[in-house]
């Protein structure tokens, strides 16, 4: 997510599967920088709720060695939203990928519908929040698809080409509400942090002039004429 005005601090901080990350996006007077410090989350940058949450991580069973499950993820991601109010949040999760993987489709079903929930969650809570409320853009993507086949749904990579396959979601007040798409002109995920900065009113082009161009139909209530509206 990523709030467009200027009264929060331009900071933000990545909640990631891996070990949960602490990612902390650099802006520069030309843009946002491509290099970001990433570090693993101490206690003591947590109060009491964080610490809970880091508790859990660090005590309860773990099915996967880097990664724990994506309730721990989401719930510190939510409440260093609520205490710490950052610019951009960056959340990941890893439960679907990891069940595929392992062949479990039960619980594949079961960590994304969780994720459908946590989504909900995180949108109520920004409309909640006068910091966020009416200004925030959320953005909502897989990293990668996935195979067809009753096999290869399990695996993605260069040997399975249709897991280059995505789709992408956005909402917010700089976006039409256009639904789901289809037959439209291919946009790629290079372009998602092209059209976060934009959003921010920042260009990415500038610090990676090889990255993606903004995805228009995202930013058209931004850039579309006063007199039109
Ligand atoms: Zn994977």
């Amino acid at each position: 997510m990523a709030e467009r005005e200027s009264r929060i601090p331009r900071s933000g901080r990545g909640f990631c599967r891996l070990g949960c990350l602490s990612l902390d996006f650099q802006f520069t007077a030309s843009g946002v920088s491509r290099q970001c410090r990433i570090r693993s989350i101490s206690h003591a940058a947590f109060e009491s709720s964080h610490r809970s949450a880091q508790s859990l991580k660090s005590e309860g069973p773990r099915v996967w060695d880097e990664e724990p499950f994506d309730s721990i993820t989401f719930h510190t991601a939510i409440e260093y939203l609520k205490e710490s109010k950052p610019r951009i949040l960056f959340i990941s999760f890893g439960e679907t990928d990891d069940w595929a993987h392992a062949g479990n489709y039960a619980e594949y079903l079961n960590a994304a519908r969780r994720v459908d929930g946590y989504i909900k969650t995180l949108w109520e809570t920004l409309q909640a929040m006068p910091e966020y409320q009416n200004k925030t853009t959320l953005i909502f993507s897989p990293d990668h698809g996935r195979g067809p086949g009753l096999e290869s749904w399990k695996r993605h990579g260069k040997e399975i080409p249709d897991s280059k396959y995505i789709w992408m979601a956005f909402l917010g007040p700089d976006t039409p509400a256009l639904g789901k798409r289809t037959n439209v002109e291919a946009v790629s995920q290079n372009q998602i942090a092209a059209t976060l900065s934009a959003l921010l009113g920042e260009s990415y082009g500038q610090s990676v002039p090889r990255a993606g161009q903004p995805i228009a139909d995202v930013l058209r209530q931004i850039i579309r004429p006063p007199e039109t509206r």
